[in-house]
């Protein structure tokens, strides 16, 4: 099948589905505030929320926020054609705000998105860096692992790399990247596409179309244009009508998604030896069946063809939890 195709059939097996947002300035240098973890830092009223972009951060305020919390989040997404309605970045914007909203939740900082996959549809503005089944990448694969090489070296304790951007092949990469840096670095590395942590909330990922859209109407509702959409069919959106997107379906599956990955940053730096084990052995037993069923079946998209019906549903409280064995165990269902 062709790309597009295939991107298709993964959608109809798909049911539909919605998270949280915001951004800039940092509290003055109290002395206190080295003291005090990321979640009690909670700004005054009135007050700008913390800045946890990294590149907008001077060497102190770096070291203050490392203190309190040594993670970091690594947003990735793509220039792909997002329906009429939707801007061509959606995919990395709406990953970067999930991640800025998650720092300030849970800590942690956000390293500026990667606009650059695996994949792409056969659409018009779509930048296609490697093929999209290309589950051999060489650039996104590599480039994730060098990122977390480099935060490991500068510190950070765990990495948490977020892709907005889910073809299959690009979500097989970025998991495969971050259990084989994880191995390697001594340091837990997830790398998992948003709505993974939103199944068991009705999302099960889309294509600009219900869930997408309702996520940006949260995270950045500027860049929504529901005006220019017409009537279906809708050129490029796979998945439910974007139409019935709403603000609130958005603050839901944005509100799930951010909690948990608050959560994760807060835990991820104090995992043990054991524990780190636990979890790479969940995450590899989870790519591994991806790409299992990938290559016996000759379609890279075999592995999300029971996502819709709910069999890894649990994974986003799974992992908040540790119970890496049973999500392990889910993936056999797969
Ligand atoms: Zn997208």
């Amino acid at each position: 099948m062709q790309p597009a195709m295939q991107r298709r059939a993964f959608l109809r097996n798909l049911g539909t589905g919605a998270v949280l947002g915001a951004a800039i300035p940092s509290p003055a240098a109290e002395p206190t505030a080295q003291r005090q973890s990321a979640s009690t830092t909670a700004p005054e009223k009135d007050s700008p929320p913390r800045e946890v972009q990294l590149e907008r951060l001077r060497p102190r305020e770096i070291d203050q926020a490392m203190l309190a919390c040594p993670v970091l989040f690594q947003p990735l997404g793509t220039i792909e054609w997002h329906g009429l309605h939707n801007i061509v970045g959606l995919d990395a914007v709406k990953a970067h705000h999930l991640c800025v909203r998650a720092a300030r939740q849970g800590g942690g900082l956000v390293a500026p998105p990667l606009y650059g996959g695996v994949g792409g549809l056969d659409e018009p503005h779509t930048f296609v860096m490697e093929p999209e089944n290309d589950v051999h990448s060489v650039l996104v694969h590599g480039w994730v692992e060098k990122l977390c090489r480099e935060a490991a070296r500068q510190g950070f304790k765990a990495v948490i790399v977020l892709t907005g951007h889910y073809g299959a092949a690009q979500q097989i990469v970025v998991r495969q990247a971050a259990v084989r840096a994880s191995r390697s670095l001594g340091i837990p590395v997830l790398g998992t596409p948003e709505y993974f942590l939103a199944l068991d909330v009705g999302y099960h990922g889309d294509h600009a179309a219900w869930g997408e859209t309702a996520l940006m109407l949260e995270l950045d509702p500027e860049s929504v244009d529901l005006s220019r959409l017409g009537q279906p069919p809708h050129k490029g959106v796979g998945g439910r009508d974007p139409r019935e997107a709403t603000r609130a379906d958005g603050q839901r599956l944005a509100g799930t998604i951010v909690s948990r990955l608050g959560k994760l940053a807060r835990r991820m730096p104090a995992w043990d030896a054991a524990t780190r084990q636990r979890f790479i052995d969940a995450e590899a037993a989870l790519v591994n069946r991806q790409l299992e069923l990938a290559a016996s079946e000759k379609a890279v998209w075999t592995a999300w063809r029971h996502i819709g019906k709910g069999v890894i549903s649990d994974y986003g409280r799974l992992i908040v939890e540790e119970e890496f064995e049973q999500i392990a165990a889910l993936t056999r269902k797969l």
